[in-house]
């Protein structure tokens, strides 16, 4: 449940004296300090005050989760030595009714606490905190309090002295530098903050009605300076290219955007959108300017959320909830078609090759996908909670039945793009959707920076797509089969538009299941291979997908197989030699231990099912003026000047 100020039902006058409360209470807002002692350490101290408290109990709590991640990451782990005070400085007890909380009670209408949070993982989510940087993203560093959503938030950072570190924050500014504000939690949470001595570049954009916004690269890195400015120009690159698909760029509520890159060799990679900034990480040299080409295409994909999810945004993540995990239906949308717009923007805009084969590949792992016998694309959605770097001890069979919402989403957002193309002779395309959906959802706004007014439904998807495709039964058959149901379009008729040909990889092979991995999935959790020297045999590295040669067998992960159609085995390659030697159909012996006991069982090979696409040209065939104008129209840059 989120937390919201509910007013209770009292007379008139009670009432009025409550919104006069809460208007007085809205002008004071929750004031932060948050300072870095001793960096080396790995921690920062928060100072955080609320005034105007109106509940007997003050309701502390740390997030659970964070903003574009969908599983809990419990932040709540790190904090210490937590200690409480009221207005005038006394010392109250802090109790815990629950692991993520701290009540307080007995306060005087202003609550401070003061506590210690750790934090030394350079990424999206977490908090670092090293002699270079803090590096904070607001859920793992702040607490808030339950009823204060609506609270305006003043924030002040202190930078260890003698550092020359600076901060780099979406946060609103104020005369002081190290000072800034928030109107509200969400917009708050939403804003990660960089302090540290970056580079920082700048350029302007303009919009149709005129208004400039200002785009910084703020880059935290070890090498030459030099190289920012080739990422800078290529970061306008992108930002202009992907302004094309919407026609305009969002009203980005400081009049600015900025890239937060953080590019040190003991970092992380990761990618994490937000409403007016991004945080871009990898665990590169920019010593090396190749490892700085290597990371544009995280900021091709991190833009385009700036209208996909933070204002195009499905009304099952409206408003974020800090207090638990967050489950969409709707993650093959927001992640997928995103992940199928940072390549196709980075071709558009001449930073990658336009290879047209390999901007449609995502759906190669999904045709085949065991997994799509147990999930639709909302379904697999909806395990991101579980998916989305959850961490538990006992074993789970996603890497059986479940695939990335990320590239099923992207599949789906390749089969509608080329689906349009087609049928609108070129005249309409997944481009005019995402436009569509951001007139009705995104563009609206909200009433506050972070609040959305119109969020998005599996049925406002489907609605906008009727509109975009002008066929009610068109959008109907596609969200039923391929986005609620668990069918493929037919992508060999859809890529042929384009001059691609989809066809069997290895036509006519024999196939067991195993030993391979044609879904693009399925690496295993022990390793192939001999089970040690001296033995023979060879042992199933991960879990059979069901509907394999292997799974009819009987065979499963860690079993050792011993010999196939009465041939010994010691390792893949045997194990494949002997399936060259087979066509499907063939009925052959295994013979495999489990737990010490021998078994013997006989298996039906198949023909692998392991797809590739390729271009038309390379097949010796040649495209006609239909394909070609189709390809290049979808490769055409759209990039607004
Ligand atoms: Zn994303």
């Amino acid at each position: 449940m989120v937390p919201r100020v509910v007013l209770p039902r009292k007379t008139a006058a009670t009432t009025l004296f409550l919104l006069a409360f809460a208007a007085a209470a809205a002008a004071q807002p929750v004031q932060y300090r948050v300072s870095f002692p001793a960096p080396e350490h790995h921690y920062a101290q928060v100072e955080v005050t609320w005034p105007a408290v109106s509940a007997t109990t003050l309701e502390a709590r740390m997030s659970r989760s964070s903003p574009g991640r969908y599983a809990v990451h419990e932040f709540s782990k790190n904090v210490f030595d937590v200690h409480a005070f009221d207005g005038k400085g006394k010392e109250l007890k802090a109790t815990r009714p629950n692991a993520y909380q701290w009540n307080i009670v007995g306060h005087d209408g202003t609550v401070r606490l003061i506590y210690n949070v750790f934090g030394n993982h350079v990424d999206g989510t977490y908090l670092a905190v090293d002699d270079s940087h803090a590096h904070m993203n607001m859920p793992a560093t702040l607490m808030w309090a339950r009823g204060f959503d609506m609270r305006a938030v003043r924030i002040t950072f202190v930078p260890p002295a003698s550092y020359s570190w600076k901060p780099a924050t979406q946060l609103f500014p104020t005369n002081d530098p190290w000072t800034f504000t928030a109107p509200n939690l969400q917009y708050l949470m939403d804003s990660p903050t960089e302090l540290s001595n970056y580079t920082l570049r700048s350029f302007k954009v303009k919009n149709p009605d005129g208004k400039e916004f200002t785009i910084y690269t703020a880059v935290h890195h070890d090498g030459d300076p030099a190289l920012i400015d080739d990422y800078a120009a290529a970061a306008e690159k992108i930002v202009n290219e992907a302004a094309g698909v919407y026609g305009e760029f969002p009203n980005f509520d400081t009049g600015t955007y900025t890239f937060l890159g953080d590019y040190v060799p003991w970092g992380g990679g990761d990618g994490m959108e937000h409403r007016n900034s991004t945080v871009v990480a990898s665990p590169v040299s920019f010593k090396n300017p190749q490892a700085a080409r290597s990371v544009l295409g995280t900021l091709s994909h991190e833009f385009f959320h700036c209208w996909n999810v933070e204002r195009i945004r499905p009304k099952s993540l409206e408003p974020f909830n800090f207090e638990d995990a967050n489950m969409s239906g709707e993650l093959w949308l927001a992640e997928g078609f995103t992940q199928y717009y940072g390549p196709l923007i980075m071709a558009r805009a001449g930073l990658s090759p336009a290879d047209p084969a390999a901007l449609v590949r995502n759906a190669l792992f999904v045709i085949n996908s065991p997994a799509r016998q147990f999930r639709s694309a909302v379904e697999m959605s909806e395990m991101a909670p579980f998916a989305d770097a959850a961490v538990a001890i006992d074993e789970t069979n996603l890497q059986t039945t479940f695939l990335s919402y990320y590239t099923y989403g992207a599949a789906i957002a390749t089969a509608l793009d080329l689906s349009l193309r087609g049928r609108s002779n070129g005249k309409v395309s997944l481009d005019d959707f995402m436009r569509a959906m951001w007139l009705a959802h995104g563009k609206p706004g909200g009433p506050s920076p972070a609040i959305i007014a119109k969020p998005y439904t599996l049925k406002d998807a489907r609605d906008r797509l009727a509109e975009v495709s002008g066929d009610r039964r068109f959008a109907d058959d596609f969200f039923d089969r391929y986005v609620e149901g668990r069918e493929v379009p037919d992508y060999a008729a859809l890529f042929a538009r384009i001059g691609l040909v989809l066809r069997k990889r290895s036509a006519g092979a024999a196939w067991a299941g195993i030993f391979d991995s044609p879904f693009g999935g399925g690496r295993g959790r022990r390793g192939a291979g001999p089970p040690a020297a001296g033995s023979s045999g060879v042992t199933v590295p991960g879990l059979v997908n069901w509907g394999t040669p292997a799974f009819a067998a009987g065979l499963e992960e860690a079993d050792t197989i011993m010999s196939l159609d009465g041939k010994p085995i010691g390792s893949v390659d045997e194990f494949q030699s002997v399936l060259r030697s087979h066509k499907p159909g063939d009925q052959i012996a295994v013979e495999f231990t489990r737990h010490g006991v021998a078994h013997r069982s006989a298996m039906t090979l198949a023909e692998d099912p392991a797809m590739e696409v390729v271009t038309l040209e390379s097949t010796s065939g040649s495209l006609s003026p239909d394909q070609k104008a189709m390809r290049d129209a979808w490769l055409a840059s759209k990039q607004r000047r």
